[in-house]
């Protein structure tokens, strides 16, 4: 975990109504009390507003869950970067695996919602990762390689020092396989690396590299005792206040 500052996300995907989001916004809030981590939730649109309300003023941030990459025009059902910040947003994930496989979201396109999540002050949580058959097919590492680099060609190392990744095999997403400490040790020490033959120790080394793929309150603690991990991107177990609170208070 090293000196980076932890950081536990949670990813709302297309579930609750705009009264559901408050509610369990709310409860998150008293459950989590005080925190010297990073807190995000991104619940959908519809309910940034509302929930920005909610968690204004506590150790709980907003995030969304995509943006589109142009300032304003006529793109039907898109949100831009400046919507966001103006419903409170502090975050936005990109390239979650949910959205490659069924959006047509590619490394491309990726690579423009970074750009314009930090040219208007939005920090990125850039996720990638590999499916199963990849990395049964022993191509994780080139897999993954290949989306860093894609995802953030063009960047100098001053546009990424907000930037946060998120290491997501997809095999663990929703399916309750965990990659055991190690095998996400591995992979984000190999991230780390390539973010050092890129942009130099001082920026590979302040990046946070979150864990992604069906973390629980009982394995959490294993996760952040690893090196390179530094917090995780929560799916089902960030639907419920006190599953997510029980992991924003793990034990360490
Ligand atoms: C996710 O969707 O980012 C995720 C990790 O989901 P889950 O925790 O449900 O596996």
């Amino acid at each position: 975990m090293a000196h980076r500052k932890p950081f536990i996300a949670g990813n709302w995907k297309m579930f609750k109504t705009v009264s559901e989001a408050v509610k369990t916004a709310e409860q998150l809030v008293k459950r989590i009390g005080e925190t010297d981590i990073d807190v995000m939730i991104a619940p959908t649109y519809t309910a940034l507003v509302s929930v920005s309300d909610v968690i204004k003023g506590t150790p709980v941030s907003l995030g969304a869950q995509n943006l589109f990459w142009e300032k304003e025009g006529a793109y039907t059902g898109e949100i831009s970067p400046a919507m966001l910040v103006s419903a409170g947003c502090k975050y936005v994930i990109i390239g979650h695996s949910e959205r490659r496989q069924y959006f047509g979201e590619t490394d491309e396109t990726v690579n423009k919602k970074i750009r314009a999540a930090i040219q208007s002050e939005l920090i990125p949580v850039f996720c990638v990762g590999e499916t199963e058959k990849e990395r049964e097919s022993e191509l994780t590492f080139s897999v993954l390689d290949k989306q860093l680099q894609k995802g953030l060609e063009g960047f100098s190392s001053d546009e990424l020092e907000t930037l946060v990744m998120a290491y997501e095999p997809v095999w663990a997403i929703g399916t309750g396989k965990t990659a055991t400490r190690h095998q996400a040790q591995e992979v984000h020490q190999y991230l780390r690396e390539k973010l050092e033959e890129s942009y130099g120790n001082i920026l590979a080394n302040s990046i946070r590299i979150l864990y992604g793929g069906s973390v629980k309150p009982d394995n959490i603690s294993e996760l952040m005792v690893m090196d390179d991990v530094d917090g995780a991107l929560v799916g089902g177990a960030s639907l419920s206040s006190e599953t997510l609170s029980k992991i924003v208070h793990f034990k360490k």
